[in-house]
C-alpha cells in the first residue's frame, strides 16, 4: 500500500487544488452574480427615477400644480392673514364654500375648465362625504381642496375649542379619504368668517398649523332668498372695487344654480379688470 501512498498524496493534493480552484471560481461566480443583482437594482432603480421625473413632466399643469401643492403640507406656517398681496399685479381668488354639490358643483368645474381657471373650495366634511368623486374631481382639475368645517352647524362648532378642532380633523380625514392619499390640508375657512370669532379659536386654529381665510367680496348668494345671476354679479363687482389682491365668495351648494349662472359673466369681468386667477395654498 505504501507505493501508493504518494501517488495517493498527489491525488490529494490534486484534488485539493482542484477543489480550491473550484471553490475560487464558486466564489468568483457568486461574486459576480452579487455584482450583476446589485447593478440590476442600480439600473432598474435609476430606470424607474428617471421614468419617474420624465412622467412627472408630463402631467397636465393642474395635476403639476396640484401635486406641487401637496408637497407644501410639510411644513406648513400659521397664517392668519388673508391671501398674501402681490404688489402690481392684480390676484383674484375665487372661492367656493358649502359644497361640494352634486348638480351646481359640477356646473362650476366645466365652467372653470372652460376658462383654463383655478378656484378654491371650501367644502364641508358633511358634503364631503356624500360626493367623495366630486371631490377627486375638483383635485385633479388642479383646484385646491379647503376645509369649512364638517357640519357647518354655529351652534356646535363653536361651543367650544375642542369641537372646531374636530370638525377640522374630521373633514381634513374624509378629503384624505375620497382622494386616497394624505392630501394634508392646512386652508381652513370658520363658518361665518374669522370676523367676531373670539380669539381663543383663531388661536387654536393657527396652533394646529392652520391659516384661516376669509373673504373681502361676495356674491352675497348666501343670503336667504334666491338671488339672481345679476344681483349674484352686481353684488361681486360692487365689493371688489379697488381691492387687490380680491378674495370672492361664492356658493356651491345646490340650491346656488344663480351663482353658477353668474359665474361666466364674473369670470370675465375680473378677467377685462386685468386680474389673474389663483388658488389659495397651503403656506
Ligand atoms: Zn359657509
Amino acid at each position: 500500500m505504501k507505493p501508493n501512498y504518494n501517488k495517493n498524496n498527489e491525488r490529494t493534493n490534486m484534488s485539493k487544488t482542484r477543489r480550491k480552484s473550484y471553490k475560487k471560481t464558486k466564489l468568483q461566480k457568486r461574486l459576480a452574480f452579487i455584482i450583476s443583482l446589485a447593478l440590476i437594482i442600480l439600473i432598474s432603480g435609476l430606470g424607474i427615477y428617471i421614468y419617474q421625473r420624465n412622467n412627472n413632466s408630463d402631467i397636465p399643469p393642474e395635476n403639476v400644480y396640484a401635486s406641487a401643492d401637496t408637497e407644501n403640507t410639510e411644513n406648513p406656517e400659521a397664517e392668519s392673514l388673508d391671501t398674501p398681496n402681490h404688489g402690481s399685479d392684480k390676484v383674484a381668488y375665487l372661492t367656493f364654500d358649502d359644497g361640494p354639490s352634486s348638480v351646481v358643483t359640477p356646473q362650476i368645474l366645466d365652467i372653470l375648465k372652460s376658462y383654463k381657471i383655478k378656484a378654491t373650495f371650501f367644502v364641508l366634511g358633511l358634503e364631503a362625504e356624500r360626493n367623495p368623486e366630486l371631490l377627486k374631481r375638483i383635485y385633479n382639475e388642479g383646484h385646491k381642496i379647503a376645509n369649512h368645517s364638517y357640519s357647518h352647524n354655529y351652534k356646535h362648532i363653536y361651543s367650544s375649542v375642542e369641537a372646531l378642532l374636530n370638525e377640522i380633523n374630521q373633514t381634513n380625514a374624509i378629503i384624505d379619504e375620497a382622494l386616497g392619499f394624505y392630501y394634508g390640508n392646512t386652508v381652513f375657512r370658520f363658518p361665518g368668517g374669522s370676523f367676531e370669532k373670539a380669539d381663543c379659536f383663531k388661536q387654536s386654529v393657527k396652533e394646529m398649523g392652520f391659516k384661516y381665510v376669509d373673504w373681502n367680496c361676495l356674491g352675497s348668494d348666501a343670503v336667504s332668498g334666491t338671488k339672481t345671476a345679476d344681483e349674484i354679479l352686481s353684488s361681486t363687482i360692487d365689493t371688489s372695487i379697488n381691492k387687490n389682491p380680491v378674495t370672492i365668495l361664492l356658493h356651491d351648494t345646490n340650491a346656488k344654480q344663480t351663482t353658477a349662472d353668474a359665474l361666466p359673466a364674473i369670470i370675465e369681468y375680473f378677467i377685462n379688470e386685468g386680474y389673474e386667477f389663483k388658488t389659495i395654498d397651503n403656506n
